[in-house]
């Protein structure tokens, strides 16, 4: 039977700082929060409770009753579900710490409140879903944060993702430490990183960054992208734009060069969050120039170009936020 769902309310499982979610998109319009356990910090999970609550979810919505945080959102999908229990698309969001410390960054802005929460390994909750078949091949699994590299555990997460097979593992990273699991990952081509580096010159990355790490992160750039050429460069390049801060074809021109000098093939770019939803209505054909101007040029350099949400919004015309 046709229904209205999505692979995460199917087969999506979030690891958050304090709960499990179905999935992490709490910015997308609707979005995020839909609840598996309320509190959580890596204890062994009840498999069949778990999979009870998707089913609930999933009886509601083939019953046409949306989850209402789900109301609106992108990924929602009108279509045959299998609906056999298992999880493959696994994110992990739980880690806080980072290394860099962005001026845009909704973690750093609200620090004092994440200090008090307990940090927490999710090692033997993957070996459980390994060894019980529960963890599958064939979806993606995804890393945001806090900054993934520093987590003690990250390291083995990756080596225990990778020797089993698992592929389409996509990380989100400062890029300032070096990971050698990810690195052997990527030459396997089961792996791609996006580094956020919003900047083309040392001045403006620590104008964002508040840091001192741009020749690391472009050494790490470098040392991604040419581990597996086979692939384009399974390194991503990601550029926030800022306004007032690197809205300008001057700093753009100079991070597409970085990334080429890097061997990089792979770009990514977004506008900053706040600013965007608060100007959403009311944002200049300035904008809209400027992310054609990065997809042209990409293009021109024979470079793929992924929108991310704010900055599709804008190209499209449409909301997904
Ligand atoms: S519909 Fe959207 S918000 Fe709801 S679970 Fe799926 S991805 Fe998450
Ligand atoms: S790299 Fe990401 S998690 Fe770290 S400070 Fe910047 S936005 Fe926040």
């Amino acid at each position: 039977m046709k229904y209205l769902s999505c692979r995460y309310i199917e087969h999506g499982m979030d690891f958050e700082h304090t709960r499990l979610e179905t999935c992490c998109f709490t910015c997308h319009s609707g979005g995020g929060h839909i609840t598996l356990e309320n509190e959580y910090s890596g204890e062994p999970i009840d498999w069949n409770e778990l999979f009870e609550k998707k089913r609930i979810y999933r009886q509601n919505h083939r019953n046409g009753i949306l989850t209402p945080n789900c109301t609106g959102c992108v990924f929602l999908e009108e279509k045959e579900w299998d609906e056999e229990d298992y999880i493959n698309y696994l994110q992990f969001n739980y880690w806080i710490a980072c290394n860099s410390n962005c001026t845009y960054c909704y973690e750093v802005q609200h620090r004092k409140l994440f200090e008090k929460i307990k940090p927490y390994n999710s090692v033997p909750v993957l070996k459980d879903m390994i060894e019980k078949n529960i963890l599958r091949p064939g979806g993606e699994i995804a890393f945001g944060g806090g900054e993934p590299t520093i987590a003690p555990e990250f390291e083995d997460i990756i080596k225990l993702l990778s020797s089993n097979n698992f592929k389409n593992i996509r990380i989100h990273s400062s890029g300032i430490k070096h990971s050698p699991a990810m690195e052997e990952a990527i030459k396997k081509g089961v792996l791609n990183v996006v580094i956020s580096i919003d900047s083309g010159c040392e001045k403006t990355y620590k104008q964002i960054k508040r840091v001192n790490a741009y020749k690391k992160v472009l050494e790490n750039m470098k040392r991604y992208a040419l581990a597996n050429q086979a692939n384009n460069g399974l390194m991503t390049s990601k550029y926030i734009i800022i306004p007032n801060v690197n809205d300008n074809r001057k700093e753009i021109d100079l991070w597409i060069n970085s990334v080429i000098d890097c061997g990089g093939k792979w770009l990514a770019l977004d506008i900053e969050d706040v600013w965007y939803k608060t100007n959403r209505t009311t944002i200049s054909s300035y904008y809209l120039d400027l992310v054609n101007y990065v997809i042209d040029k990409g293009n021109a350099n024979n470079m793929r170009v992924e929108l991310y949400d704010r900055a599709l919004g804008l190209k499209e015309g449409k909301n997904y936020l």
